[in-house]
């Protein structure tokens, strides 16, 4: 049987190879006909894979390296963002934000434009101020913001070649504070829906659609920021004991709650770095909905509500700030991501999708790229203005296809 990916839902058709270095990797990305990059594995559908061969990033070398007049830091793409997090913390030194989960790697992530929450928050592919890549024909290529095509390289979904070095923004460090709340009422959070999620640094809401209020609000605020929240958030009190999203799910596994300060590094992302799960029992979707049509797609999900909660643990409703990034979710406009953990059942999952992005893609919704999607029409490729301009780049830089696979076919021939 082949390797899987982390949730266990994708077992890989290719072979995987472990270089250690850009040279080994080099070797083998110009033996292979098909070739993908495999970062953390934490994606949930077939976007890495080929069955060719597959190149783990895992172990090629970290190189990190802090420049504090560029503010910047050059990290290896395989590293965590966990692994980064500790040494720029270290160094006194931030990112603007982080994913729930510190143990996906930075060039997949940014590959898929991964997100966190918060209305001025660009999701994480925004931070990329430059990419070294490997490609096809073992050159490699740097990009850097500024340059033409860059806007294309930052969310590459792999099609460019392999990521062996990513340059991203980093800011002096801060600290934070997490609070949670419980039961927003549902037409609190439908009427004055910008309200609520501009109250803090970053705003996530956790619902199963199907209750009385939304269940959790979960505020990340900037420690010392002014803030209008006490210990009511639109009518939900402040809960004086932690606890997971998932409420029968162990809350040491999440980062430190109940308003105590800490560094960004352990306060950004909802779960511990320490905590390593090694395969998950749930399968993830997310659809990035125009911020103008977000409470429309939130009340089309509601009506949903009941063929959807029987197969979810839990949803995250989060925002994003809009980008200019040709294959970015939040390309051109601010984004509401609706965001699904499923039971592991991928049957019943891909049941419930064609109901769910029938009400969804019609706004303007863009699956995230990494989750499980359908797209049993096809509009997807209508949903990205600057696709013509990615297939003229991945052309450019690949121009032998060893880089495509089925995913990408899907979506660019
Ligand atoms: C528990 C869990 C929590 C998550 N939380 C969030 C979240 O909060 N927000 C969010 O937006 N997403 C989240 N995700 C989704 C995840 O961030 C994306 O699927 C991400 O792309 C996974 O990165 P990876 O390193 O595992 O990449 P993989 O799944 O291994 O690969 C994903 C893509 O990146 C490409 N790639 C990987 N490395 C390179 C490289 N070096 N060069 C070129 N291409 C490369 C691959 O070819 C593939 O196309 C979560 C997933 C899980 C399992």
């Amino acid at each position: 049987m082949g390797e899987k990916n982390w949730a266990g839902n994708h077992e890989y058709r290719g072979r995987i190879a472990r270089p250690t270095s850009v040279e080994e990797l080099r070797e083998l990305v110009t033996g292979a006909t098909s070739v993908r990059a495999l970062g953390s594995r934490h994606s949930f559908n077939d976007l890495a894979d080929t069955d060719g061969l597959l190149v783990s990033t895992a172990g090629l070398p970290a190189g990190i390296r802090i420049d504090p007049d560029a503010r910047t830091v050059t990290v290896g793409g395989g590293v965590r963002y966990g692994d980064l997090a500790r040494e720029l913390q270290a160094a006194g030194w931030a990112l603007h934000n982080l994913a729930s989960l510190p143990h996906i790697s930075v060039a997949g992530a940014i590959a898929t434009a991964t997100h966190g929450s918060g209305d001025r928050n660009g999701n994480l592919s925004t931070a990329v101020a430059g990419l070294r890549i490997l490609t096809g024909s073992g050159e490699l290529v740097d990009i850097a913001r500024g340059d033409a095509g860059f806007e294309g390289a930052a969310v590459s979904l792999g099609a460019l070649g392999v990521v062996t070095e990513v340059v991203l923004d980093i800011r002096p460090t801060f600290d934070a504070r997490q609070r949670l709340f419980g039961g927003v009422p549902w037409d609190v959070v439908i009427e004055r829906f910008d309200e609520v999620t501009s109250v803090a640094y970053s705003v996530s809401l956790f619902t199963t659609w199907d209750e009385e209020s939304v269940s959790l609000a979960w505020l990340k605020e900037l420690d010392g920021a002014a803030t209008t929240i006490a210990d009511d958030f639109f009518g939900a009190p402040a809960l004086t004991e932690a606890r997971h999203m998932i409420a029968a799910m162990d809350v040491r596994n999440t980062t430190e709650q109940l308003g105590v300060v800490g560094p960004w590094s352990e306060r950004l992302a909802h779960f511990r770095f320490e905590f390593t799960p090694s395969n998950g029992e749930e399968i993830q979707s997310e659809y990035l909905v125009p911020r103008a049509r977000a409470v429309e797609a939130i009340q089309a999900v509601r009506a949903l509500a009941p063929v959807i909660a029987p197969l979810l643990q839990i949803s995250e409703i989060r925002t994003v700030a809009a980008d200019d990034l040709w294959l970015s979710s939040a390309y051109g406009t601010d984004a509401v991501g609706l965001h699904f953990t499923w039971f592991r059942d991928q049957a019943g999952v891909e049941a419930v999708l064609p109901a769910l992005e029938a009400a969804l893609l019609p706004l303007g919704a863009r699956p995230h790229w990494g989750k499980l999607y359908l797209d049993v029409d096809g509009v997807v490729p209508s949903l990205y203005p600057r696709l013509d301009d990615f297939r003229a780049l991945a052309a450019s830089f690949d121009p032998a296809g060893r880089f495509r696979n089925p995913f990408l076919t899907r979506l660019l021939a």
